[in-house]
């Protein structure tokens, strides 16, 4: 088959060596480890149809891969071959008039960002990895980001896609102009995490950049508090474009870092705050989140006075998981989401978790969304730690459901919580999960093994070896 493949994209697109494909051993998750086959990276969409083609044509199963900064292990390949999408980068057409943009899979988050600002336009869904997250990528885990509070999530900024179905065949979901008839296999395709085919192009939407922004931090001497003020800002009525929440450890080592960004580092936690709008009300609307943070016991609200500050103080959010880098090796992110609500008492459920298993564990989240992202530096070459790191963001995961929560706001299943699905759907729901992939992919050629973890896909498999080691 590499001969093949070489064929298509050239000898030096597709690698054989282990140690040249260790390299993508790994997603962003760093406690699975599963070295691919091979590799192939096609260049083009023909030579990406050819490819696909000709691995169906022997029946060898594949996994598409973006970027890999997925946090599920969902673009690992155990002994099958990798798909990389990454230098399939061209974006096809930006269309203002109309407010959309058709690019291909391995255009990066920030590129077409970049692109739409030239017309006064963006692409809403902005995860923090989105300078090096790709829209394929972000379409299949049906990424979020802090602005997916009012703005909503990939689903919602996608009219359509033109997908390659493991066994060759094109198929477009969707329409570029809006309502399409017929069932809404789009809306299955986005979050299908690379089990039902491979994107070749996606259409978007791109939305006016809004006339106004305002961005306020607010720092609290206790987490509880500032979980407390994101419930209150949320019920009174006010809809923030992101509400995201950084607790005092994170803050700490994001200001020892490059991207330091002036937060108050003797703080419990802080809130971010974007505001945006016309101008008229905007104003009444930053003075009263000003209110809440102070009734609920901020220690003071600083407003950007400017875009560059405005630009700073996001900065030290976007950039927290890279500073975490300063504290060890690795880095464990967990995604759960939790009606706001019980954001107190999950906070401090965490931390009383992370206490018994001798685990420190930073939070760095869309609190508006409740949605959790519990994380952890550690070194995975110690088993000892690793084990404690499992054992802990397994009770918080469990801790999550329990709370009437779910396990993945926008990280996907992947491989890392496939064993916590039927936790959350009985068996007819998870036979119906499968159901549906069979139509996309009755092979079970792509990504095969993830996601859904019945007996009747025949894809039970056990937690892989590496799991958070
Ligand atoms: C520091 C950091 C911060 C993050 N912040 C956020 C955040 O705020 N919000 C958020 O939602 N996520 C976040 N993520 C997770 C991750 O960046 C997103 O899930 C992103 O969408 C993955 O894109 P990728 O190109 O890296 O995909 P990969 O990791 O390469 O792949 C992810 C999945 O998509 C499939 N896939 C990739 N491309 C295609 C394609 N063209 N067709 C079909 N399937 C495909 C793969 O098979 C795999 O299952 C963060 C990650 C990191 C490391």
């Amino acid at each position: 088959m590499a001969s093949t493949l070489a064929g298509i994209v050239g000898e030096r697109r597709v690698l054989e060596r282990r140690s040249a494909l260790t390299a993508y051993a790994s997603d962003g998750l760093p406690g699975y480890h599963q070295v691919p086959s091979l590799a192939v990276f096609p260049g083009t969409r023909d030579e990406l149809v050819a490819v696909v083609r000709a691995l169906a044509g022997a029946g060898l199963p594949f996994v598409p891969r973006g970027a890999g900064t997925g946090l599920s292990g969902g673009a690992l390949a155990d002994g099958t071959v990798l798909l990389g999408l990454n230098r399939l980068t061209r974006i096809l057409d930006i269309d203002p008039v109309n407010r959309i943009a058709t690019v291909e899979p391995g255009v990066v988050n920030s590129a077409l960002q970049k692109a739409a600002a030239v017309h006064g336009l963006h692409y809403a869904p902005d995860p923090s990895s989105q300078s090096a997250c790709t829209i394929g990528g972000n379409v299949a885990e049906n990424a979020g980001g802090p602005h997916c509070l009012k703005y909503g999530v990939t689903l919602n900024h996608t009219v359509a896609c033109t997908v390659l179905l493991p066994d060759g065949e094109i198929v477009t979901l969707g329409s570029r102009h809006g309502e399409t008839a017929g069932y809404d296999l789009l809306g299955a395709f986005v979050g299908s995490e690379g089990c039902f085919g491979v994107a070749l192009d996606c259409t978007v939407r791109l939305l006016p950049d809004p006339p106004r922004v305002r961005t306020l931090l607010a720092d609290f001497s206790q987490l509880h508090d500032a979980a407390l003020a994101t419930s209150a800002i949320i019920a009174s009525g006010i809809l923030p474009a992101a509400l995201e929440m950084m607790d005092g450890a994170a803050v700490r080592l994001v200001e020892a870092s490059v991207y330091a960004a002036g937060y108050p580092t003797d703080c419990d936690a802080v809130l971010l705050v974007d505001l945006d709008g016309v101008a008229d009300g905007l104003e009444d609307d930053v003075a009263a989140v000003d209110a809440i943070c102070r009734a609920h016991g901020a220690r003071h609200v600083r407003i950007a006075t400017d875009g560059a500050e405005r630009t700073l103080l996001w900065q030290g959010r976007k950039k927290a998981f890279g500073a975490m880098g300063r504290a060890a090796p690795h880095l464990v992110l967990q995604d759960a989401v939790v009606p706001r609500t019980r954001l107190p008492d999950m906070l401090q459920q965490i931390a009383g978790i992370g206490a018994r298993h001798g685990v420190a564990v930073w939070n760095i989240f869309h609190a508006g969304d409740g949605n959790l992202h519990p994380s952890v530096s550690y070194d995975a070459g110690n088993p000892g730690e690793a084990a404690r790191v499992h054992a802990c963001m397994t009770e918080i995961m469990q801790a999550c459901i329990a709370a009437g929560g779910t396990i993945t706001g926008e990280h996907g299943v992947g491989l890392d919580k496939i064993d916590y699905m039927p936790a959350l759907f009985d068996g007819d729901t998870l036979a119906a999960m499968c159901r549906l992939r069979d139509v996309f992919d009755p092979a079970h050629l792509s990504n095969r093994g993830k996601v859904v973890p019945v007996h009747t896909c025949r894809e039970w498999h056990q937690a892989p070896a590496g799991r958070a080691t």
